[in-house]
This record gives structure tokens, sequence and C-alpha cells, in this order.
């Protein structure tokens, strides 16, 4: 649930206004003079079963918690919600970072130091003799400060218990693990540690590797108060620097990150994982939009590996920060350039970096455009020489390609795979019109993934969100939305990002849930339309909000009246007569 629906449900309305408003029962409902403007008899009126509010009179308007506390308070979404939130007892994502344990850091640190003078001791002679026969020199041991967690299971935990540390900061950081019986355990047990830091610095997590070769080969810290791994990439903290001029080199393992640091290459990062995750592409994105991958050659076979770059495709192209920070709310990102390094058969990045870097240079200078690799890769499997293989493929690049935002860009992608595939544009047109409407396999399998992404919210209103979709990315349109209001937008979320269209607001302004819901929808993916069909197609939105809002209105205003002795209704029936009307003239124009 959103902080703001979490809000919703937890402040009762009645409770709000009567704090502002002198509410009046009548029957189900409560009445009042309003708030907003002067008057002797009352037109205000909640809703409590639909949470709601209404003025009747000279405002004629409505809405709920969230609009009235801005109204009556005069304060921002911001103002409202972070004081609705301490009304409500509900925590702030912002407060919740801030308020996370301290200790859980502190106590990585302290495991950090403890790991590196275990290495450093008469116990580390194997595990420095392996690092040695891995290529890694002293200095660079030094510099990731790796080290070597003890085989018995206890010492970590007594030494930090010396230092002051609790059990629970030790928990909170994932590096200790309780069992069912309440007995505690190190996590990490005889392995090397390579302590991981976040993008600011803070020394968040660890991995570590079995000496032995013993399964599982790499574990991470739990996933805790300071450790998310989708959330991190490996060496981030310091290759920052050389990023935004040389762009991103991705490998998978924390190995190969190292070695390509000591060898120079100071713009790489490991996505300890086989894809990159939204998260991961969108720190990369606030530096650079250069991004090569060259991850590991995959043992599970090409299949796995061009699913491996899909996800990673995915990521780059919906990651939410595709912009520069300065920008503004709405501008639509520079396109992502996005590569891949074809590694020799059979070779990690280390191998290659440690026998000669200046084929590791080459490889990634001369790294394939991802269309173009990922192209390669579905010809070797298809025969593409067959119309059946062409459309294949052709499927498959139209659904990649379909995910750049910018048309430019994806015109010139899509005459790219024509010629590619040896057919005409117009032809491949024809195939990707067939994909809109089919729904096959693969694109199941992407939905799957964008309703798991963190973003995602499980309630959304899909109208209101391709309307405000059709406005964000089409800004001509807006000379068709002049009779469109905040009060067409029940979702609060998209009511804030229309509020805030055409200001000049920029990112850092708007509060967090709004920005994330700005970004969707300037990143929503809408059918492929000439401007004639954009055009009515959003006309037609505004129609169905238009109404939306006076069936609630009616809605509102039947709740009203049926409270009222019979001889009162008669003082509104102009009222009456004109909401039917506003309905009628909507409907004829909508031919129902
Ligand atoms: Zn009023």
């Amino acid at each position: 649930m959103s902080v703001v629906d979490d809000i919703k449900t937890r402040i009762e309305i009645v409770d709000l206004v009567s704090k502002y408003a002198n509410l009046r029962q009548s029957g189900m409902n409560y009445n009042a003079l309003c708030p907003f403007h002067a008057e002797k008899t009352p037109s205000f009126y909640v809703f409590p079963n639909r949470q709601s509010w209404r003025c009747f009179g000279a405002c004629a308007t409505g809405g709920d918690v969230f609009s009235f506390f801005m109204q009556v308070e005069n304060v921002d979404f911001k103002g409202a919600l972070q004081q609705l939130a301490s009304q409500a007892r509900v925590e702030l994502t912002s407060q919740r970072a801030r308020e996370t344990d301290a200790g859980a850091f502190q106590a990585n640190d302290a495991a950090a130091r403890f790991f590196c003078q275990y290495l450093a001791s008469n116990q580390g002679k194997s595990a420095r003799e392996y690092l040695s026969n891995r290529g890694i020199t002293p200095d660079t041991i030094e510099r990731f400060k790796l080290g070597l967690s003890p085989s018995d299971g206890h010492s970590l935990r007594r030494n930090l218990l010396s230092l002051g540390f609790s059990e629970q900061q030790l928990i909170s950081a994932g590096i200790l693990a309780q069992s069912k019986m309440g007995s505690y355990q190190d996590l990490f047990r005889r392995r090397i540690m390579f302590p991981i830091w976040d993008s600011q610095g803070n020394l968040s997590g660890f991995g570590g590797r079995s000496l032995d070769d013993s399964n599982p080969k790499y574990i991470n810290s739990r996933q805790g108060t300071t450790f998310d791994k989708g959330r991190t990439l490996y060496a981030l903290h310091i290759a920052r620097g050389s990023i935004p001029q040389q762009g991103a080199v991705v490998v998978e393992g924390y190995m190969d990150a190292i070695i390509a640091h000591q060898a120079g290459f100071t713009n790489v990062v490991a996505s300890m994982g086989t894809s990159l995750t939204k998260i991961q592409a969108s720190l990369l994105q606030t530096l650079t939009q250069d991004v090569v991958l060259a991850l590991d050659p995959d043992t599970a076979g090409q299949q796995a590996t061009l699913r491996s770059l899909e996800t990673s495709w995915e990521a780059i192209h919906g990651s939410i920060i595709g912009q520069s920070k300065r920008g503004a709310v709405y501008q639509k990102p520079s396109v992502p350039n996005l590569k891949v390094a074809t590694l020799p058969d059979g070779k990690d990045p280390d191998n290659v970096i440690l026998e000669d870097p200046q084929e590791w240079e080459r490889l990634i200078n001369d790294a394939a455009p991802f269309i173009h690799f990922y192209f390669q890769a579905m010809s070797a499997q298809h025969e593409i020489t067959t119309a059946f293989g062409k459309s294949q493929v052709a499927d498959n690049l139209s659904r990649l390609v379909f995910q750049i935002n910018d048309p430019f860009e994806q015109d010139r992608r899509f005459e790219e795979l024509a010629e590619m595939l040896g057919v005409t544009k117009t032809a491949l047109e024809a195939s990707l019109s067939r994909l809109n409407r089919s729904k096959g396999p693969q694109q199941t399998r992407m939905q799957q993934q964008a309703s798991s992404s963190p973003f995602q919210k499980l309630e959304r209103d899909p109208l209101e969100e391709h309307c405000l979709a059709l406005l964000i990315q089409n800004p001509r349109l807006a000379y068709l939305a002049t009779d469109l209001r905040s009060e067409h937008f029940q979702r609060v979320d998209n009511r804030e990002v229309f509020t805030n269209l055409g200001k000049k607001n920029t990112i850092e302004d708007l509060e967090e849930e709004t920005r994330t819901q700005a970004s969707y929808l300037s990143h929503k993916m809408l059918p492929p339309s000439d401007s004639e069909k954009t055009e009515s197609s959003f006309s037609d939105c505004i129609q169905r909000l238009e109404e939306r809002r006076l069936r609630l209105l009616k809605e509102e205003e039947s709740l009203r009246l049926s409270e009222l002795p019979p001889e009162e209704i008669f003082h509104y029936h102009k009222e009456i007569l004109d909401i039917n009307e506003d309905i009628g003239a909507l409907f004829r124009r909508r031919g129902i």
C-alpha cells in the first residue's frame, strides 16, 4: 500500500473535517456551513461511507481528506502529506530511511576490520596465497579491504559483542544468523570476505567466497537494514568519478571489478548478478547513458544469456531516473546507449584483464550496440532466411525496440532492424501491429516482471494514467485539456502529477511518491499512434473522466437529497436539472 493510501485508511474524514467545520449529522451523512465560502444555509457535505466531501454551493467542488486538508490549511501536497502522516502515525519513507539503524553500518565497519586482521594473521596464510594466485596484489587487498572469516562460526559475534554491539544490530546488518532454537551463528565461515559499499560509500554488506570451492561458492549478507543486493553496484563508490567521462562497464563478479580497478580501468562496476536490476540501472543512469555489459559467457547456454540481456535492456529503458537531476520533471531522458562486449569463450573479465589489459580495452571499445548483438544471437537460433524465422526474430527484437522511449531513436532502430532482416519498414511495422494485438508468452513474462517491480503499485487507475501519460508525452495536447481539473483525478498521486504539470518544478521539488508516479507516466508505454488518433484518444479520455466526475456528483447529490424532507428537495430542483443537463450533453457528445 502506498503511504497516501495508508494515511487515507487511517484518517476518518469526519474527524478531520470536524476540526474545521461545525458538522451536523443528517442521516448517514454530515453537513455544515462551508468552510471555504460564506453562506447562511449549509451546502457543505461529508459522506463517511465514501470518505469524501463536497460543497454543493458556490465552491461546487469536492474531494477526499487530502484535497480538504490542502485547501483548509492552504498547504501544498508535500506539507499535507507530512502533517497528515504524523496525525495518522504513518512513517514517511524518507523518515524511515533517516532512522535506519546507524549501528548496523558501524557493525559492518567493525566486522570488516576484524576480517582484515584475520586475513593478515597466521590463520590467513592459505587465503592470502589464494588471492595472490588470482592475481590480487597486497595493495589491492588493502584498498578493497578484503578479509577472511574464521571457520568456527562464533568469533565474529564474540569480537563485536566485546566492542559493545548487540546481537540485534548484527542481525540487522545481515551478518549474524539465528536458528529456530535461538542460537546464534556467524553467517560467513571460512570465506574470503569482500566488503560491499553502497553508492554513498557506506559499508552496507559483504560477499563471501568459499575458500575450498564448497557450495554455495558465493554468499551475501542477508537482506536487512543495510544490505540490498539489487540496489547496489559493487565498486560504484570508487567508479563514480570516472563514469561520467568514460561511461560505465558492468561486469558480474567482485573479482572482475577488483582486477579491473587494479589494472587502471576505473569505470568498472559489478552487478553481482547475471543482469541489471531497474534500480542498478537508475544508479548508473544518474551518471551516464553509455553502458557496456561485459557479463560472463553464460554456462547455462545462450538462451539464458539472451534472457539476462533482455532483463538488463528492460531495466535500463524502464529505469526511473533516466535524466539529469537538474532536468525538468517531464523532460524526456536522453537515450540510453547500451552495448555488449563479447568475451572470448570460457574467459571471465578478470582472466582477460590479467592476461592482456590491451585485449580488454579492445573488447570494450569494440562492444556491439545491443540491438546488433541481440540480432546476431537471435539469428544464430532461428533460420532467418525463411519467412517464419524472420518473423520470429522480428517479433523478439520489435518488443525490445518498442521499449525505447524516444520516438526518433525508436524509428531509427526499426529502420536498422528492417535492414538487418532484409525486409521493408512497412512489412516490419505490419508485424509490429500484430505484436500489439497478440499477447505472446514473452510479453506476458515482461508484464510479470513489470508488476513485480518495487515501483509498481497495486492500486492503479488505468483511465487516469492513460490520460496523463498521453498529455505528458504529447505536451501539444494541452489545448484540448482546458476543461480538465484536479477534481477529475480520484487517485491522489495522479491528481498531484496533474496539478504540477505546467509548473516549472524540478524533480527535487516534488514529493517522493509524486516523483515516482510522474516518472512512471512519462515512461509509460503507449500504443503507437498517429497524431490524429492521439488527439481523439485524448479527447475520449477527458470525456470519460468528466462522465465519471458527473456520476460521482450525482451519487453524492442523491445521498444528500435522500436525507432531506420532500419540501426542501423542491429548492434544489434547478441544481439537479443543471447536473442532469450536463450529463445529457456529455452523452450526446459521446453518441451514447
Ligand atoms: Zn463552499
